[in-house]
Order: structure tokens, then sequence, then C-alpha cells
């Protein structure tokens, strides 16, 4: 048996909300992740099972590893088909957000779903979620939105449902936004969970080699180059930064999803706190950063990189050179070093 967590008058709400609609969309973030893509088609499933239409859509691609996820190929993808996408929102009679806390986080999609006239739910478990939505299930202390999904289609009494793709989808969130439950992991109900995923027949083993398995030589060499060359170690500061030039990426033929886990790579190393990665768009820097402990990462984020997250795991951008970029870490961090307490 799971704990007790989701609020009776929210899933009361989402329940008969359910009842009275036909036309479901359900959005994520940008840049989708494993637990993005994980909770919208592990979701998107139980509810065409129960007869409702469902599309889900996503401001950019889904990364090539989790294409392999059942209902995967029919995601709507705004950036390529955003009429389509746009005519969904607005005919959709309920429009759920999953796994981000503000409509910036879809980028174009947000435009959409705000002027849209459907009731609209959140589930999600980021900090701070903000006010567009008609019913909020927000808990940051989940360790990702693919469990909390599980935890409302329980509650919807939708259990039975959950077939072996959605168990699919739903387990995939779950490891990706744990690092393979490697942190944030502690949580007994997860093993509930994942206990109750395998009954349904998945192989997580297999998923496991799918998702994180999935290298080509040219992501390993430019992931050995960036270790290698570009991996600043400021010992005084127990952090790491490690930068990317669009041409250094052009020059290992660099496609989305390419340095995905990079920036926590650092972190391995036991005496460093913090690990900042810049990577250089075509008109931005994108930030991403992590942490251990209580050195919250998403502050400088948001302080200094027009970002936010979570306090281990966090992004945001830069609009302005590389050097630019650095100078401003450099500049920047010393703020904070005091927020530093023993992480070991
Ligand atoms: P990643 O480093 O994997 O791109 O992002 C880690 C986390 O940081 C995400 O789950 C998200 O919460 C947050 N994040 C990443 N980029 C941004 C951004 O540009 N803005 C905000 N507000 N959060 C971000
Ligand atoms: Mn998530």
């Amino acid at each position: 048996m799971l704990n007790r967590l989701l609020d009776e008058n929210k899933i009361k709400e989402l329940r008969k909300l359910l009842e009275t609609c036909d036309n479901i969309v359900i959005t994520s973030h940008i840049a989708p992740d494993g637990d993005a893509i994980g909770s919208s088609l592990g979701l998107a499933g139980v509810l065409n099972a129960i007869g409702k239409t469902v599309k889900v859509i996503t401001p950019d691609m889904p990364p090539r590893n989790l294409m392999f996820l059942p209902g995967a190929k029919e995601i709507v993808v705004y950036s390529k088909y955003s009429e389509f996408a746009e005519k969904l929102i607005h005919d959709a009679d309920l429009i759920f957000a999953l796994d981000y806390n503000d409509l910036k986080r879809i980028d174009k999609v947000g435009d959409a779903v705000a002027s849209a006239t459907a009731p609209k739910v959140m589930i999600d478990h980021h900090l701070m979620p903000s006010d567009f939505v008609d019913v909020k299930i927000s808990h940051p202390e989940v360790s990702s939105t693919s469990m909390l999904v599980f935890r409302v289609l329980c509650r919807l009494e939708l259990f039975p449902y959950i077939d072996k793709n959605v168990a699919a989808c739903i387990f995939t969130g779950m490891m990706t936004d744990t690092g393979n439950f490697s942190y944030n992991s502690n949580d007994p109900d997860l093993y509930v969970v994942i206990s109750e995923l395998l009954k349904k027949g998945i192989n997580k083993d297999a998923i496991y080699s799918k998702v994180y398995n999935s290298n080509t030589a040219d992501r390993l060499r430019l992931n050995g180059y960036a270790i290698a060359q570009k991996m600043k170690v400021y010992e005084n500061y127990r952090g790491a930064l490690i930068t990317l030039t669009r041409d250094e990426l052009n020059s290992f033929h660099y496609q989305k999803g390419d340095t995905e886990s990079l920036v926590n790579m650092p972190l391995s190393v036991p005496e460093l706190v913090f690990s900042f990665f810049l990577r250089e768009e075509n008109d931005y820097i994108k930030v991403s950063s992590r942490s251990k402990g209580n050195f919250p990462v998403n502050k400088i984020c948001e302080d200094h990189f027009n970002g936010g997250g979570h306090k281990n795991a966090a992004g945001g951008e830069f609009f302005g050179s590389m050097d630019d970029a650095i100078a401003r870490f450099e500049q920047v961090i010393p703020d904070y070093l005091h927020l530093i307490e023993d992480c070991k």
C-alpha cells in the first residue's frame, strides 16, 4: 500500500472533469525528458483505454532514445506542426500540464494553452507552481511526475487500465528523474510502485538499456573531449564548469541530447559539490547545472541565468557570448559559496 499523499478534493474535481470530457490534450515541457514523455504517454495510454480521444503535444522533438516508448511516434510536435497543435489545444475540452510549473516552460505552446477555454489540470513536481490551471496537483517532494501520475491513476481507480505499455512509460519517467534511482530515490513508495509496474509485465533491464545504452561514437567522443579539454575545476569553490561552443559541437556532429548527462559527471568527484555546463546554441547559451546536498543551483539560475528548476538540478539561458557567460559564472559564484555545507 502506498502512503496517502494526494488531496481528496483535487481528485474529486479531476474525476468530475474526466466524466464530462471527450477530447483531451496533454502538454509537456520544452526539451522533453524521460519524465515529461513518460508521464504524458502513460496518462494518455490510460485515458485512451477508458475511451477518451487523447493527443500529447510537446514544444519540440523528444530525444531519439525515448522514441521506443509506446505512443511516442504519435506525439504532436509543435515546432513541426504548430497549426495542428494549436487547433487541438483550441478544440480540447480538458488540458493537462505535466512535468512543468509555468507556461513559459512550454515556449510557444504557452500562448495557445493560455487562450484555450478548456479546464486545465497540472500534475507536476517542480517548485513554485504558477496559477494558470484549475486543478493543481503539485508535489515537489515526489521524485518524478510519472510517479505522481501513477498515484493519480490509482486514486481515480484506474489502476486496472495500466497495461504493460503504460507501465513502461511510467517506469521510464521514474528511472530518468532519479538517475536510475541514484538520487531523490530514498522514498520506499518508489519501490512499491516499481514492484507494481513489474507485475504489469515491464522488462526494466531492457528499458534501462534502451534509454541509457544509446550512444553513438560521435557522442562518446564529444563527451570525452568535453571532460578532457573543456572541464575547468575550481578547487577552492568545490565546483566545475564545462563549456562547449557551437564550433566544437559541430565538429562532433552534435545532435540534440548528445550532452544529456555531461553536467552530472563532475559530481562523481567526491570533493565537488556543484557543476555547471554552458552549451552555445544559435542565439543564446544554454545553462545546465547540478549540485549535491543543500547547494541551491536553482537560485543561481534564477538570479543570473533567466532560469530556475530544482535545488540540485536547474537550468537557464544566457543571452550573450560564451566568454561573457563564463565571466558571469565566475563573477557570481563566490556569492553563493557560503551555502555549501558538508555534502559527503
Ligand atoms: P537540464 O539541465 O536537464 O536541462 O534541466 C534540469 C532542470 O532544470 C529541469 O528539470 C528544469 O526543472 C530546470 N530547467 C532547465 N532549463 C531551464 C530553464 O531554461 N528555465 C527554467 N525555469 N528551468 C529550467
Ligand atoms: Mn520531472
